[in-house]
């Protein structure tokens, strides 16, 4: 099994069109703890990337920069930024690769969440993106590591990231324009680890259709 640079573009434009399925909902969310624009600033950025989705040759790296441009220069807020270095970085471990194997996506994964660490000075626990993106990518790791095939390792990740989603309810918020409520962010699930969970979920369906995961029942 071995992705393609059209299968990372069907998962492209998965997450665009999950995206702007869950915008009401990541609105809704950053309106409790932030400032209502996160649905906004992400179904900008992902309609930009899907513009883009022709330009280029094979080469998934260069794909990878060119979604990272469309969403530095668009989605704005702290998100854009954020989302724009885990594309630079997947960019910069898939540099030169026309396909990708199960390893190759996994380290292009983490070295696109540790890129989003070291930019938002954030680690898990914290209430933000990084709270869905580090159990998925450590469940991937962990999976793939104990043999388990490319599909259930992918799923078992997007099952990680959706209960690391749940987990985000309880938490205090420490980063982000959330940070501000202190005590009061308790009890909201935060947005951009929501979307976080919509791209590896967009990832799941477009490279291993039809295997099921979490309970959520759209792309
Ligand atoms: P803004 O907060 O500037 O309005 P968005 O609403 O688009 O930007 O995005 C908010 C999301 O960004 C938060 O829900 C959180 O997941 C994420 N975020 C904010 N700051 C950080 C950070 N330092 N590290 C990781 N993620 C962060
Ligand atoms: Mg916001």
């Amino acid at each position: 099994m071995s992705i393609t640079r059209g299968a990372i573009e069907a998962w492209l434009r998965g997450s665009a069109a999950a995206v702007a399925t869950h915008r009401d909902e990541l609105t809704r969310l950053d309106a409790a703890i932030g400032d209502a624009d996160h649905g906004a600033n992400m179904d900008r950025g992902f309609k930009a990337v899907v513009a883009k989705l022709s330009e280029g040759g094979e080469d998934i790296g260069a794909l990878f920069r060119t979604v990272a441009m469309a969403l530095i220069s668009t989605v704005g807020g702290a998100s854009g930024p954020l989302y724009g270095t885990l594309f630079l970085e997947m960019a910069r471990a898939s540099e030169g690769k026309t396909e990708l194997s199960p390893e190759e996506w996994k380290a292009a994964l983490e070295a696109g969440v540790f890129g989003v660490a070291r930019r938002g000075k954030a680690r898990r626990g914290e209430k933000t993106m990084l709270d869905a993106l580090i159990p998925a990518v450590e469940e991937l790791s962990l999976a793939l590591s104990s043999g388990a095939p490319f599909a259930e390792a992918l799923w078992r990740s997007e099952r990680a990231a959706a209960r690391g989603v749940r987990d985000t309810i309880p938490l205090v918020a420490t980063k982000g324009r959330a940070s501000y409520l202190g005590e009061r962010s308790v009890g909201h699930q935060d947005p951009g680890a929501t979307s976080s969970h919509l791209l590896v979920r967009a990832a799941a369906l477009a490279f291993a259709p039809g295997q099921g995961g979490s309970e959520t029942s759209d792309g």
